[in-house]
């Protein structure tokens, strides 16, 4: 496809979206002026940028498992080329038609990214093996990280490769060179000090050659008068197709004896106290011990029930609610600990209805599985009835951001990204929330949020897709879409509606939102086309989104199919 597409006049290839809105620019941003560009953050994926009254919006074609391409969340097309020429002629989701190519200046050449493949499977393999994970939590683990896994691999993915062998001497090299198959071209990468100098060792006519590789002031790589190169796995990709200067190309890698590759180690949410900790910074969520369901481990049995000797409270509340309190706890499973929160019912046996709603929750929750929901452990029914939660120790993300309010606006947008990642997979396992705001969203470190309080979450049927709510309740109505309030209809897309008042919250630093306004008033203005205004040094790109999210119609708003691509796109671009 990439091939098709490279001779398209208006195809940039792997420029930025700030150098697509510098051409747009140049060509007079006139309304429906487009150019396409590869994606820089979707494998095989483009991106499709657009001017309309003066401002440039950019969407991401993506391509689908079965080789079609579609703009997220939208109809599918053979090709980009396709899509192109569908949103000639429909608006569909689209700010306007698209009207003229903006094609490149005379001589310029569409930007090549050569190592875009490449870094795709190192990730793929470096998460594999780091996390040891497989299916769907590889899958999230790539999607919430990339920009920080792109780095990783950029500066660490060598010590990955079989090829590299650490610090060992020139004679180690020619002992491990001989060893074994003397193909010419079995090659081996030594460090020779710590300061970024390493040695190439290459067999050739059953000797081996040393070629020196040393760091410029700049901290590009080389061998003496060659080409220069950001990380190792780039210097030797160049070398294996083309000698440039050796006495051959690269062939074999000369494994290393030893195979082994370094498990990174999970660091566990208790011993993080929040910033205090240098590694907070760099902890990814597969760092901690919620990234995947205890019970993924086939040595640990899957039980909703939680046997009250395993289960030890430690002093101090995690917080409290109208069913009790939270404690924080220890879980001893039958290979680990687990530090847990233990949602505990008061015992009050004048109000039935909240233990029957604290097992309503509990049966949601079990039936949910995501990184990036708060998953249950179990229930344990003892002196009273409690319900035992993973830990996310940072607590509620309103309170955190009103704390920490030096909390930069990437981090922020990785939280809410992270939020829309939950909401996506409850959205496709037609779970309605209910009541998505920031302060049910928890931390478990600065760079890990996930999704909780399920007391009045519901299952939908697939085909109604809707909840119908017999009346009027206790209801966060300043989190509610229109729809919820005049006809007491819950879906995934008046979750939607939450999500951009949560998006509000989280950008504003924790503020509530409508300030001072009593729900009617809320309510009227909103029905007036009224919506808040963008919370203070707010991204356009964001603000953007909550109103669309606080789109009046249901039918008319996006699912999280298509807000959580948006909210990516905008985290991988402000990231990288
Ligand atoms: P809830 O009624 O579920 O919103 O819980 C009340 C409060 O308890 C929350 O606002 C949190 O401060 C705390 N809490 C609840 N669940 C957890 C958890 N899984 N980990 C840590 N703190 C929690």
């Amino acid at each position: 496809m990439a091939d098709t597409v490279n001779t398209l006049p208006f195809f940039y290839g792997n420029i930025t979206r700030e150098e697509a809105e510098d051409y747009l620019r140049q060509v007079g941003m006139s309304n429906g002026l487009y150019l396409l560009r590869q994606s820089r953050n979707y494998l095989g994926g483009f991106a499709l940028s657009v001017s309309y009254s003066g401002r440039c919006y950019h969407y991401t074609i993506e391509r689908e498992p079965n080789e079609s391409y579609a703009i997220a969340g939208g109809k599918s097309h053979r090709n980009p080329v396709d899509v192109i020429d569908y949103h000639s002629q429909e608006m569909d989701g689209l700010v306007c038609l698209l009207k003229k190519p903006c094609n490149r200046p005379k001589n310029m050449q569409p930007k090549v990214g050569p190592f875009e493949d490449l870094k795709e499977k190192l990730i793929r393999e470096y998460v594999k093996q780091t996390w040891n994970l497989q299916g769907a939590a590889l899958e999230q683990a790539i999607i919430s990280q990339r920009p920080q896994l792109e780095k990783l691999i950029a500066t660490t993915a060598h010590e990955k490769m079989p090829w590299f062998h650490g610090t060992i001497t020139r004679e180690d090299s020619e002992t491990r060179l001989q060893n074994g198959a003397r193909t010419n071209g079995k090659f081996l990468i030594r460090q020779r000090d710590m300061n970024g100098s390493y040695a190439l060792c290459l067999l050739h006519e059953g000797q081996v050659m040393h070629y020196r590789i040393d760091r410029d002031r700049t901290c590009k790589l080389s061998i003496p008068d060659g080409k220069k190169f950001d990380t190792l796995w780039q210097l030797v990709e160049h070398y294996s197709y083309k000698p440039d200067g050796l006495l051959r190309v690269l062939t074999d890698p000369c494994p290393r004896p030893d195979g082994v590759i370094g498990k990174r180690c999970k660091s566990s949410p208790p011993h993080l106290t929040g910033l205090e900790k240098g590694n907070e910074d760099t902890a990814m969520p597969m760092d901690t011990e919620v990234y995947e369901s205890p019970y993924a481990d086939p040595d640990e049995l899957r039980s909703s029930t939680v046997d009250r000797k395993q289960l030890f409270l430690e002093d101090g509340e995690l917080g409290s609610g109208n069913f009790g309190t939270v404690m924080k706890g220890i879980y001893k499973m039958r290979k680990t600990e687990k530090p847990v929160a233990v949602k505990i019912l008061k015992n009050d046996d004048n109000n039935p209805s909240v233990r029957e709603e604290m097992l309503r929750e509990a049966n949601v929750m079990q039936q949910l599985d995501n990184p990036y929901i708060v998953r249950m452990i179990g229930i344990c029914e003892a002196e009273n009835l409690m319900l035992v939660m993973e830990l996310a120790e940072l607590g509620p993300l309103n309170k955190f951001l009103q704390k920490n309010k030096q909390t930069g606006i990437k981090n922020i947008t990785e939280l809410v990204h992270q939020v829309s990642m939950g909401m996506k997979y409850l959205e496709e396992h037609n779970f309605v929330h209910r009541d998505l705001a920031a302060r049910n969203v928890l931390l478990v470190t600065q760079h890990y949020a996930k999704i909780s309080d399920f007391g009045l979450s519901k299952a939908v049927a697939e085909e109604q897709n809707y909840y119908k709510a017999k009346g009027h309740g206790k209801w966060p109505v300043k989190w509610y879409a229109p729809e919820c309030i005049n006809y007491f209809k819950f879906s995934s897309k008046s979750d939607v509606w939450s999500f951009g008042v949560l998006m509000w919250e989280a950008f504003s630093f924790g503020q509530k939102p409508y300030k001072g306004m009593k729900g009617n008033d809320v309510m009227q203005m909103i029905e007036g086309g009224r919506r808040m205004d963008a919370p203070l040094n707010c991204p356009e790109e964001m603000y953007d989104l909550m109103r669309t999210c606080w789109t009046y119609k249901a039918d008319e708003r996006p699912g999280f199919k298509v807000v959580e691509p948006r909210l990516r796109e905008y985290y991988y671009d402000i990231a990288q």
